[in-house]
């Protein structure tokens, strides 16, 4: 925090639908910031595909300099398929920003808003409110550019340490805990293939002599592929649920498709001092520039980004306009707004107006 107070906010808007959806939400901050205490100084910076063709860097010294002094960084999508690095890979600095800073916890809540349509039979009535803790720096993605690839054969490697585990862990049972103070089960379940890799026992174990620390946190273990079946059968039994980066990757697309899709799913990067918050979803090239990309994730993100603060700073007004945020997309929501990601004819500016309104 700065001297007058204020809190400091990398704004990294990014490429395709990323600014489009960004817009929305700092209009919410800056009228979280007309009705409390809480300051913000906002300063935008370039990354991404569009800055890569322009310039050639996709993540700028200054960028990084920007996001390493700022209090949280807020992120709206990067990349784009038309503009790759000359060896042919996506731009990402998303991942760029998660490798760089130590960001291991990706925390990817799915809750479900009354009156948004989910696939799963009977969730109108049961309610969806889960967490996936994704770890976000090892994993199956240590390996990330690192595989080898012959005429005959492909490899890649799995890397847990016990570093960025015990990490993980502590945090994925300190958020139960904080969900368990908020009215929430407080259940932890580690998600994991311990059967058959013995990289996943040594997670599983890591888990279980956390639990040990932590008896107020009820925990559960499953293996991924049991997890998904009763993902998409009983959902509303998850609470908090924590896993190796690649089964995060593939079940955190999974939850937000159960919560109306990929435009409803906040998250966030999470490290030792650092954090991002950007909604799930990409650039969507598809609809970029039509005014018809879904601003929900994005400022649900922001909301995070407070109630992150707050807990960093012992601020009690952040977490109080994180929480007045959520309802108020939940007020939109109730009040009949319906995006055309799912059919409704709800486009960008009018979502943004209907939470505007009801803040
Ligand atoms: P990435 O590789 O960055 O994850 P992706 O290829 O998985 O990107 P997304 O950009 O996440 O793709 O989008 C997948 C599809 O979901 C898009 O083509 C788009 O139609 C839809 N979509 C994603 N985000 C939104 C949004 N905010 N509003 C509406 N539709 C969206
Ligand atoms: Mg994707």
């Amino acid at each position: 925090m700065s001297a007058n107070n204020a809190l400091h906010i990398a704004v990294l808007a990014g490429d395709g639908i990323g600014p489009e959806v960004m817009a929305p939400a700092l209009e919410v901050l800056r009228k979280i910031e007309a009705t409390t205490d809480l300051k913000f100084r906002f300063t935008e910076a370039p990354a991404g595909a569009n800055n890569y063709r322009e310039t050639g860097k996709s993540m700028p010294e200054s960028t990084i300099r920007l996001c390493d002094e700022a209090d949280a960084i807020l992120l709206g999508a990067c990349g784009l398929p038309s503009v790759r690095y000359p060896d042919n890979t996506e731009i990402m600095p998303q991942v760029e920003l998660r490798f760089h800073f130590d960001l291991y916890a990706g925390v990817r809540p799915a809750r479900l808003i009354p009156g948004v349509p989910s696939p799963i039979v009977g969730a109108d009535q049961r309610g969806i409110d889960l967490i996936v803790i994704r770890e976000s720096t090892e994993g199956l993605f240590a390996s990330m550019g690192k595989g080898v690839v012959t005429d005959t054969e492909a490899r890649e490697t799995l890397v847990i340490t016990r570093k960025t585990s015990e990490r993980l862990f502590e945090f994925s049972f300190r958020l139960a805990e904080r969900r368990k103070a908020r009215g929430r089960p407080g259940q932890l379940t580690c998600v994991d293939k311990a059967n058959v890799f013995k990289a996943f026992a040594f997670f599983r174990e890591m888990f279980d002599d956390a639990a040990k620390r932590h008896p107020d946190v009820k925990t559960d273990r499953l293996y991924v592929d049991a997890c998904s079946a009763l993902l998409v059968k009983r959902p509303w039994d998850f609470d908090v649920m924590v896993m190796e980066n690649m089964f995060g990757d593939i079940l955190s697309d999974m939850t937000a498709g159960l919560i109306g899709g990929m435009g409803m799913a906040p998250s966030a990067d999470i490290g030792d001092r650092h954090a991002v918050f950007q909604p799930c979803h990409g650039t969507a090239p598809d609809i970029m520039g039509q005014g018809k990309a879904n601003p929900t994730g994005m400022i649900l993100s922001a909301a995070m980004m407070l109630d992150w603060l707050a807990d960093k700073h012992g601020l009690e007004s952040a977490a109080e306009a994180g929480e007045r945020i959520e309802r108020a997309v939940d007020k939109a929501y109730a009040d009949g707004i319906k995006p055309m990601e799912f059919g409704g004819g709800n486009g960008t500016a009018d979502i943004a107006k209907a939470v505007l309104a009801a803040l």
